[in-house]
Formats: C-alpha cells, structure tokens, sequence
C-alpha cells in the first residue's frame, strides 16, 4: 500500500460504508458518464521505469462498472488510482498490464533504454481529480509512484474530438454495457475487400469462446462487437522474414525476437479505434493462418484467424488479458528472463511461488493432498500444487498438470474460478 492511500483509508471508510440509502450513487457524485482516456509513455530499461503523459481525450461512453469502482483484485503490474482532488478519497482503482512491463525482462533491456505508448481509461470526473500511476517493483514488490497528474475536467487541454467511425457489428448484445463484459474484436489486416471476412470470423470465434467453460455458463453476461479498421495489406508483419506490411494496428509475430509472439506496440491506434464503442476488453484478430498470438491484463489479446489452433490460442491468450491468468507452461521457448522474482508470491492468481500460499488456492484443494503435490497416482489428475508454471520448471507451482492455460486442455478449476470472478467484477455484481 502506499502512502497515498494510507493517507485516505479513513475518509474512504467513511465514504464507502455510510453512504445513506436513496442518496446519490458513488459513480453519479464522482462521474458523469463519459470516458477519460489517458495516453502516456513508459520509459526504461530492466533496472528503472518512468511515465509521462502524452495526451488526455474525452470519450462519449464509459461503459465499466458504476459499483465496483476499484477492482478488488490487486492484479497487474501497474494500478491507475484517482482520488478526488478535494477530498482526497480514492473513487477510481484499476490494474493492468504492459508489453513495454515485458519487455523490460527481456536480453535488450540490459542494454537499451526505450520508451512505449500506453493508454488507460476511467470514468470522466466531474470535478478535479489527482491520478496517481502504480508500477510494481520487481525488486521489492512494492508500486512505485511513477506519474502523478491533477486533471482538470474543465481544461482546455483535454482533446474532446470526434475521431474516425469505423463499421461496428454487434455480434450479440445482451443488456445495459455498464452491467455486461464488454468484447470487442478488432480487425487487423483485413483490406477493405476482406470486411465480410472479419465480420464473419468474429462470430466465429465469439461462438467458440461460449461452448468453452467456463464462458458456457455465462454468455448472458457479454455483449460482443466487432470494429472493422481497414488494412491497405493483407495479413501482418514477420520482421524475422523481413516482411512488413501496412496494416491498421501494426502488429507483427517475432516480438522479443520470438518467431510465433505476436503483439503490436500502437497501443494509441487500439485505443482510437474504439474511442466511441462500449469496451471492457479487447482482442485484436489478425487476419493470418500462422500459429501466434498474445495477450496482457486489461491491455489486449491478440491472436490470428485462420490456424488450425486459432480457437484454443484465443481462449488462452482471452485468459491473461481478461482474467489475468499466467502461463502455467515452463517448457517453452521465451525471451524472457527472471520474469518473476520467487522472493515474492506472484500476483497471478494461477501460480504460486509457495510464499503466501494461503492467498492462493489452498481452500480448493482436496483434504490431504501434499504441498508440493508429486506428480503421481492418485494426485496426478486432480487439483494440487505441482511444481513447474510461469516459465519454470523449478520455484513455480501450477494448480493441475493440465490446463489451458498451459497446454491448451480445459482450464483448471483454479482458472475457472478466477474467470468467473472477473465476469462478476465487469457484470458489476459482488465478487466473492
Ligand atoms: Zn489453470
């Protein structure tokens, strides 16, 4: 916790606990139902990171949650907090996750400094608010205060522009978007003779994600959109092959140097193509049939349309962005390197490094099952605690030996579990 909000726990029990009935929501006192967009750059190497705003945009719809307005989860790398500028109470909390963040354990970043585009949204306040940008610190688990900023809503400074219209679908819509999980699909290499293409693959996979559990059991609480961006090239870049194509997102496989990682960069692009569509969580479909894709919390998936694996890829790239899962694989070729410090209990909710276990999945387990669980009858094929996940074989425990989340078999119990969770969070009922 930092001192920041040390400071304000008081008055935010005050707030949050003796609101009387039939006064004015929390929301509707802070908010008014726009969107404040904030760009920034994150700056550094693997040693140091710093922020700096590049731009602030008013957005016609917020379209998150009205109750559940800190996330109860502590996930991601970096926290967006707002207070109001008065009051000093904390009305906004939100975590999230960066490539730039990963890129940071790559072999380059011992040796470069770089700087990336971000962007984060919340509610648009309706008075002064002090934003206070988090980054976790590898080195001691504690956030960092990388940027703080005092936003005037008033200011002349903020961009209220249109921006373009691109074509929307709704693929199905199912109720008020500040109670419904938001998906959108993004088109990236479609050209403009490939839209019926998109369209259709968007439907596709939107079917795909609702006969896979646990979404099978909540597709009433999504509404799903699709926004076509024309490409002028079909398809997307392997800088490995010295392919690079002009497409509306910029996005490539070799990320990292990694030949199937596929990612973009343009973050700024992402956000302006859904500047005036209700969005809680993006996937970017890549008009490609090679085997590929990615995803980080609360920032974007992206996956391709056309392998032969591309409905299981999207499911297990959808569970880091969506429900901030890790990988529980520990064989396969990364670039990273110490992408967790096994000093401290990983914020995932998949892995666990042993040091706090109990935050973990302890109260799942089966009465008797040992910690560590060995990989043998009869604990194999059950919920346990088995050694290797998150890139290592060794110091990392995963939840199953098979999950999707490792090797593309149903998730486990755990990963369900987390996802239904964070359906409940964006569907802005209570999370238990
Ligand atoms: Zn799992």
């Amino acid at each position: 916790m930092t001192k920041y909000s040390v400071k304000v726990i008081s008055l935010l029990f005050v707030f949050f606990f003796c609101t009387p009935a039939g006064a004015q929501s929390v929301f509707d006192t802070y908010f008014n139902g726009k969107r404040l967009r904030i760009d920034f750059a994150l700056s550094g190497n693997d040693k140091f990171q710093s922020a700096a705003l590049m731009q602030l945009q008013e957005e016609p719809v917020w379209c998150g949650p009205r109750e559940n307005l800190r996330s109860p989860f502590d996930y991601g790398g970096y926290t967006l907090d707002a207070y109001d500028k008065t009051s000093k109470t904390l009305i906004y909390s939100h975590g999230f996750n960066t490539l730039f963040e990963e890129w940071r354990t790559t072999e380059q970043a011992k040796t470069e400094v770089q700087s990336w585009t971000n962007s984060v949204a919340m509610p648009f306040p309706h008075n002064p608010v002090t934003v206070v940008l988090l980054g976790r610190n590898r080195s001691t688990n504690m956030k960092d205060t990388l940027m703080v900023l005092d936003i005037d809503p008033a200011s002349i400074f903020i961009d209220r522009g249109k921006l373009h219209d691109n074509p929307v679908v709704d693929i199905q819509l199912k109720g008020d978007p500040s109670g419904k999980v938001d998906l959108v699909f993004l088109a990236e290499g479609y050209t403009a003779s490939e839209k019926d293409k998109f369209f259709a693959d968007a439907g596709r996979f939107t079917e795909s994600l609702f006969t896979t559990p646990p979404y099978n059991q909540c597709r009433e609480d999504f509404n799903v959109r699709a926004v076509f961006l024309e490409s002028e090239d079909s398809g997307t870049d392997f800088s490995g092959k010295g392919i690079f194509l002009n497409t509306a997102l910029n996005a490539g496989f070799y990320t990292f140097g990694t030949d199937r990682y596929l990612t973009t960069p343009d973050m700024k692009s992402i956000r302006d193509a859904v500047w005036n569509v209700p969005c809680d969580a993006i996937f970017v479909l890549v008009n490609s049939e090679v085997y590929g894709g990615g995803g980080m919390y609360n920032f974007y998936a992206i996956g391709t349309a056309d392998n032969e694996r591309t409905v299981q890829v999207f499911v297990h790239e959808f569970g880091h962005s969506f429900g901030g899962l890790a990988d529980e694989y520990f064989s396969s070729e990364t670039a990273y390197e110490e992408f967790y410090n096994l000093k401290f209990e990983p914020w995932e909710p998949n892995i666990t490094t042993l040091i706090d276990f109990n935050s973990k999945w302890k109260d799942m387990l089966p009465s008797g099952t040992p910690v560590p669980t060995p990989l043998e009858a009869p604990y194999a094929d059950k919920l346990g605690v088995f050694e290797g996940g998150g890139y290592l074989s060794k110091g990392i425990y995963r939840p199953m030996d098979h999950c999707m989340m490792r090797d593309m078999h149903p998730f486990c119990p755990v990963c369900s579990k987390a996802i239904l969770r964070m359906v409940d969070f964006w569907s802005d009922r209570k999370v238990q």
